[in-house]
């Protein structure tokens, strides 16, 4: 039986803010001979707005923009839930190295320098588009018992409870999520949670851990994170008695 792939296929909506009409159109065209639908806008006002109405899949953004750089608007994105995983790429004149690597920090996950070629243009579009696909089926939420944690959002709950986690209470929690019931030595924890290279105490294990149980604690979770006499620290599904 043949497969239906064409059923599978949905037009990839692409965001194209560019104030030069001719790139714009150049953009337009040639995307959607690709089979992309494409909302190309001259300002980032209009873009803004745009996001609001279109259920938008990857970003073009020009570096020089009236009303606002594209830099800035890559951060607002960024800086927004709906818009924090946005594939986006930046369109630039500007060669120079500083300002592509201040594109990059800014958010960016890829960039390319004008004049460009409709042809590498899409397998950049493609190479990026396979990058967050592939994030996207990576299995980044756990739960265990009364804790959830969603790897890509950064974020971690204790009975629907937000956590402020720092960024090592956050990697240790997600490492324990990942292999409940098991029990680990601190040079195993150490070794991989913060990386084989590093020459840290045992005991600093046992700060971090203290500081995951007192966040733990208002949601009575930290109770799961059990101390083993003599072997380490185990996460346990029903440690809630
Ligand atoms: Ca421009």
């Amino acid at each position: 039986m043949a497969h239906k792939k064409s059923t599978m296929f949905r037009a990839v909506n692409i965001l194209a803010v560019e104030d030069e009409e001719a790139i714009r159109d150049m953009l337009s065209f040639s995307l959607e001979r690709e089979g992309h639908r494409v909302f190309a806008v001259p300002s980032v006002p209009a873009a803004k707005k745009l996001l609001t109405t279109e259920s938008i899949d990857l970003a073009l953004v020009d570096w020089m923009l009236p009303g606002g750089t594209g830099l800035e608007f890559v951060r607002f994105m960024r800086a927004n839930d709906a818009t924090r995983a946005l594939p986006v790429i930046m369109l630039t004149a500007r060669t120079d190295e500083d300002d592509i690597s201040a594109g990059l920090d800014a958010g960016a996950d890829d960039y390319v320098t004008k004049p460009f070629s409709p042809k590498e243009l899409h397998s950049r579009i493609n190479a990026l588009l396979r990058r967050s696909q592939a994030q996207l089926t990576s299995p980044s939420q756990i739960t265990v018992g009364v804790l959830q944690l969603d790897a890509a959002a950064h974020r971690a709950l204790a009975n629907n409870t937000p956590l402020e986690l720092g960024h090592t209470e956050f990697k240790l929690l997600q490492f324990f999520m990942e292999h409940p019931e098991h029990v680990f030595s601190r040079s195993q924890l150490l070794d991989k949670v913060w990386g084989t290279d590093t020459e840290i105490e045992e005991r600093t294990v046992d700060v971090h851990i203290l500081r995951l149980r007192k966040i733990l604690k208002p949601a009575g979770a930290d109770k799961m994170l059990e101390t083993v006499r003599g072997a380490g620290y185990c996460l346990r599904v029903n440690g809630l008695n």
